[in-house]
C-alpha cells in the first residue's frame, strides 16, 4: 500500500475508533443485538450469500454453485423451505464446499472435469471496513492476511458480555497475555476488552518484538491502536515483553489483581495458562478466583485439569484465522473438557467425512458457513481444518437459553500441528524434516519424523524423531538447526521459532518414525499419547 493510502487508512480507523469506543459493550446491548440475529439466520445467510458471492465475480463459491445449477432463486426457496442447516447439506452434496488445501490455495479446485481458479484473495470478505490489515499468526501460506476489524470487534465484544454474564464475570478485572501482531488475536482481545470497559491491567505480550523482527508497519500498528485508544478515553495498557519461561512477573501481576478480591480474567493460549499455574504452584501461590480464556489450540482433558489444580477455572474459546471466533466455552452441563457453544448468530457448521493427512484414518471435518460479514474470508461450506462433535441440546447456561443450542466438542485439528498457540502447517517443516535434516546429521527423509502429542503435563509438545539407524546425533544441535531455520522464514515463523525455544517444545527422541494406522509414513505426525 501507497504511504498516502496507509495514512488515510488510520485516519479511517481513528474516526472509528473514537466511535467504537463512546458505546459500551453491556450484556443488555449483548441479549438485544444477537437474541435479534438468532431469529435472521437465514435471511442474513441468503444476504451474504447474493452480495458476497452471486454478485461477486472473483468468488470461487459462485463458480461451485453454478456447476450445481443453483441460482439464488433456488437458494432463496431451499432456505426458506428446509431451513438454513438442510440447506447447506445439499449444497456439500451437490459439491459446493471448500477443503482447507482449497481454501489456502495449496491445492486447485476440481470438481469432476472443471478446474475453478482461485487465489487467497478470492474468499476475503469484500466489506471489511475500518480495518487495518495485518499478517496472521497460524498462517500456513505466506499471502494469508488478516485484519484488525472494529464492526468484528464490537460483535464479539457483545458475544464476551454474554459469555462473561453466563459465567458470572461481568465487570471482572482482566490481564492479556497474548502476542503483539504478527498475530492479530492480542490486539483484538484488547479493543474488545476495552469496549466492555474492562481493559487489560497489563498486557504481556510472549514474544520480544525485537527477537521475533515483526516488520515496521505491524509494530507501529500496535503502538498505533493504543495510543489513539487513550487518547479516546480506554485505559489501554501498552505490551510488555516477558520471555515464556519466565512466568514468575505474570503470576505476580495476576496475584496483586487477585488481592482486590474481584477475581482476574486472563487472555492466554491453553499452554501458556498451563505454564502461568505451573509457575504459580512453583511459587506457592493459588490462583483461586482467576479465569483463564484459552484460545488457539485445542483445550484438553489434561490442560484443563493443570488449571484447575491450583484453583483457577478457563473458559475454551475457539477460533481460527479465516474465521475469527468460532464458540465459547459452555457455563452448564459439558459433555467435554472443550464443550463450546457455536455463535449461531454469525455461523453454521456441519459436517463432511474425509480423510486426513496426517494419518489417523477418516474424520468428520467441520464445514463453516458465514451468515454475516463479520469473518475476514467469506465461508460457504468451508473446511477449518478440524474435526470433532457436533450436538444440539440444552445444557441450563445462559448462552444455551438465548439460543446458541449448537455445541462442538472434542475439536481437534486433521490438517496442522499445533504448538503453544503457533499453529503450522507446513511446506517449510516438511522440507526441513525430510531435506535438511538429512543433509545435514546424515540419513536419509524417512529417518526423521515431527510428531505432535500432549505430554503428561497438558503441555503440547514436538517430538523430532531421529531413527537409531543415523550415527551420533547431538539433540541440541537437531532443535538449533529446526529453529535456525524457521528463523530464515517469514516473521510468523520467526515468531514461532521464539516461543518453541522458550518453550522447550521441541524434543529429541532415538526412535524410529512411526507409521500412520493406515500404514503410511509422513514427515509430520499426530499422535494421542507421547511416543515415548
Ligand atoms: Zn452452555
Amino acid at each position: 500500500m501507497s504511504s498516502y493510502g496507509q495514512l488515510t487508512t488510520y485516519a479511517r480507523f481513528a474516526v472509528g475508533l473514537r466511535r467504537y469506543l463512546r458505546e459500551q459493550a453491556t450484556p443488555e446491548l449483548g441479549r438485544e443485538v444477537i437474541g435479534r440475529l438468532l431469529l435472521e439466520r437465514e435471511s442474513n445467510f441468503l444476504t451474504l450469500v447474493r452480495r458476497a458471492v452471486y454478485d461477486n465475480p472473483v468468488s470461487p463459491y459462485r463458480a461451485l454453485l453454478r456447476m450445481a445449477g443453483c441460482e439464488y432463486g433456488d437458494l432463496e426457496r431451499l432456505a426458506r423451505t428446509d431451513g438454513l442447516d438442510a440447506t447447506l447439506c445439499r449444497l456439500r452434496d451437490a459439491g459446493v464446499f471448500i477443503t482447507i488445501d482449497e481454501f489456502k490455495c495449496r491445492q486447485p479446485i476440481i470438481r469432476g472435469s472443471t478446474t475453478i481458479h482461485s487465489e487467497p484473495r478470492s474468499f476475503n470478505n469484500p466489506f471489511l471496513l475500518r480495518s487495518l490489515t495485518t499478517g496472521s499468526s497460524g498462517s500456513r501460506s505466506p499471502g494469508t492476511k488478516t485484519t484488525v476489524n472494529l464492526d468484528r470487534s464490537r460483535y464479539h465484544a457483545l458475544n464476551y458480555t454474554l459469555v462473561f454474564s453466563a459465567h458470572g464475570l461481568t465487570g471482572t478485572p482482566t490481564l492479556l497475555c497474548m502476542p503483539i501482531l504478527p498475530s492479530a488475536a492480542g490486539l483484538a482481545m484488547l479493543l474488545q476488552s476495552s469496549k466492555m470497559r474492562v481493559p487489560p491491567r497489563r498486557w504481556f505480550s510472549p514474544v520480544q518484538s525485537r527477537t521475533i523482527k515483526p516488520a515496521l508497519s505491524k509494530r507501529l500498528a500496535t503502538l498505533y491502536v493504543v495510543y489513539a485508544g487513550r487518547l479516546f478515553g480506554a485505559a489501554m495498557p501498552s505490551p510488555e515483553y516477558v520471555s515464556g519461561e519466565h512466568t514468575q512477573q505474570i503470576v505476580e501481576a495476576l496475584n496483586a489483581v487477585l488481592r482486590e478480591g474481584n477475581g482476574c480474567i486472563v487472555y492466554a493460549s491453553p499452554n501458556l495458562s498451563v505454564r502461568i499455574c505451573q509457575g504459580a504452584r512453583a511459587f506457592g501461590r493459588s490462583l483461586t478466583g482467576a479465569t483463564f480464556i484459552a484460545g488457539g489450540e485445542p483445550l484438553t482433558v489434561a490442560k484443563r485439569k493443570e488449571i484447575e489444580s491450583v484453583g483457577a477455572r478457563v473458559i475454551g474459546q475457539y477460533a481460527f484465522a479465516e474465521c475469527g471466533i468460532v464458540g465459547f466455552g459452555c457455563a452448564g452441563e459439558t459433555h467435554a473438557a472443550d464443550d463450546t457453544h457455536l455463535i449461531r448468530s454469525s455461523l453454521a457448521v456441519i459436517q463432511r467425512r474425509r480423510e486426513t493427512p496426517f494419518g489417523g484414518g477418516s474424520v468428520d471435518a467441520f464445514l463453516f458457513t458465514s451468515l454475516l460479514d463479520k469473518t475476514p474470508k467469506i465461508l460457504l461450506n468451508a473446511e477449518s481444518g478440524d474435526y470433532g462433535s457436533i450436538e444440539t441440546r440444552m445444557c441450563g447456561c445462559e448462552l444455551g437459553t438465548l439460543g446458541f443450542v449448537q455445541h462442538l466438542h472434542t475439536i481437534r485439528s486433521f490438517d496442522k500441528l499445533t504448538g503453544e498457540g503457533m499453529t503450522f502447517v507446513g511446506t517449510d517443516m516438511v522440507r526441513i524434516i525430510e531435506e535438511l535434516l538429512p543433509t545435514r546429521f546424515g540419513g536419509c527423509s524417512t529417518d526423521y519424523q515431527m510428531v505432535e502429542a500432549e505430554d503428561g503435563k497438558g503441555q503440547t509438545r514436538l517430538y523430532v524423531l531421529v531413527s537409531p539407524a543415523v550415527g551420533e546425533v547431538n539433540d541440541g544441535e537437531v532443535v538449533d538447526c529446526i529453529l535456525s531455520e524457521l528463523r530464515k522464514g517469514s516473521d510468523t515463523n520467526r515468531m514461532m521459532a521464539e516461543v518453541w525455544r522458550q518453550g522447550g517444545t521441541l524434543q529429541v527422541l532415538r526412535q524410529q518414525p512411526r507409521l500412520t494406522r493406515g500404514g503410511k509414513l509422513l514427515s509430520l505426525h499426530v499422535m494421542k499419547t507421547p511416543p515415548v
